[in-house]
């Protein structure tokens, strides 16, 4: 993997930012964990997802296809907002100040079919510290099939890959669970990193929480609904889950106004690390409720990248202090107010990158 190093000479936005923060948190004798709204959140979103998935298996029988189906949609959507809300915290060490609670409840992820060890080193180290770095960052290395920056290969279908990224978006949690964790797990590499030493409890637990997927989600179902009705309901269920995760991930990082580095060789960022993390996220749709409860707090992606270690019930809270102090440092504070113009955004960028090889001159 190529060297990436950042400008350490100038901290004083961090270090400003961070005392603030502290500060917040010390006068309002907060803890920089979950609290009752993060339980709350927990104790409807489990119950919700372990529901719907018994009640689609076993009274499929006297429930209509449509009704059905829009279960196994619920499902998707509900398993996404737990990898949000529960899991992304809990792999953060963000969810509780214990750390056996964060590390069991990591493991959220392997229950829905992916794998805590492998989400902890791809995407709180390398996405977390090299963010929107082509050559390192494991969420924008999509490419040939789509090209999320200009340093990436272009290819003459990228033309429509506005259109068809929807598809890839639809598909990713599937990828994700059958693919992506195979290839990195029998690589020993995620992208171009070298994976952290996997001893044999890792292995154990990679093969166990595959083997249990293949099982709960797969042939437990065949079994009592048949081939057939799982394919359809198990592929609806990934599709509402694989939009919903990576869109929210897509909104933060590949916008209007968010920067990209390279880093193909040896690389120094002209910006210090906290810097770098600003200019390369984005906010939105930050006064909508439901979209913050149903993300995870997501929305305020900046503050996340800031302060990954703050559970999200807090980002709304401390964002005024963020907006202010990169106000004071005349670094743009990138937020949209809307959901939909975020997609709209990504939609315009993703054109951007399909239609021109290069960025046009202004
Ligand atoms: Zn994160």
């Amino acid at each position: 993997m190529s060297k990436v190093t950042f400008q350490k000479s100038n901290t004083a936005f961090y270090s400003t930012l961070k005392s603030r923060v502290d500060e917040y948190f010390k006068s309002h004798h907060l803890e920089k964990t979950g609290n009752w709204e993060l339980y709350t959140k927990t104790l409807i979103l489990v119950p919700l997802a372990v529901g719907l998935f018994f009640s689609v298996l076993f009274f499929h029988d006297s429930l209509s296809v449509v009704a059905s189906l829009g279960m196994c949609a619920l499902l998707g959507l509900t398993l996404a907002s737990m990898g949000f809300n529960i899991m992304h915290d809990a792999c953060h060490g963000a969810y509780s100040k214990k750390d056996w609670v964060n590390e069991l409840l990591g493991y959220s992820l392997n229950i829905m079919g992916g794998n805590a060890f492998i989400w902890k080193q791809k995407h709180n180290i390398i996405h977390h510290t090299y963010t929107n770095v082509d050559g390192v960052d494991d969420d924008i290395a999509k490419s040939p099939l789509i090209r999320q920056c200009y340093t990436q290969k272009w290819v003459p279908a990228h033309k429509w890959q506005h259109i068809y990224m929807f598809i890839v978006y639809a598909i990713s949690s599937f990828a994700w669970v059958f693919i992506m964790d195979f290839n990195k797990y029998l690589s020993r590499k995620i992208y171009r990193t070298k994976m952290w030493d996997v001893n044999r409890k890792e292995q154990i637990i990679f093969w166990v929480g595959k083997l249990y997927y293949l099982g709960v989600f797969i042939l437990l179902p065949i079994s009592i609904v048949g081939l057939k009705a799982w394919a359809i309901g198990f592929g609806v269920m990934h599709v509402t889950m694989g939009l919903s995760l990576a869109l929210v991930f897509q909104l933060a990082h590949v916008v209007e106004g968010a920067q990209f580095e390279e880093a193909y060789d040896d690389k120094h960022i002209e910006n210090d690390w906290a810097i770098h993390q600003v200019v390369t996220t984005a906010n939105f749709a930050p006064k909508n409720l439901l979209v913050r409860w149903y993300v995870g707090g997501l929305n305020y992606q900046i503050e996340h990248h800031l302060f990954p270690k703050v559970s999200h019930v807090h980002y709304p809270a401390i964002s005024q202090i963020v907006k202010d102090v990169c106000k004071e440092y005349h670094i743009n504070y990138n937020e949209f107010k809307t959901t939909r113009s975020a997609i709209l955004s990504h939609i315009k960028m993703m054109k951007e990158f399909g239609d021109h090889p290069q960025p046009v001159a202004a």
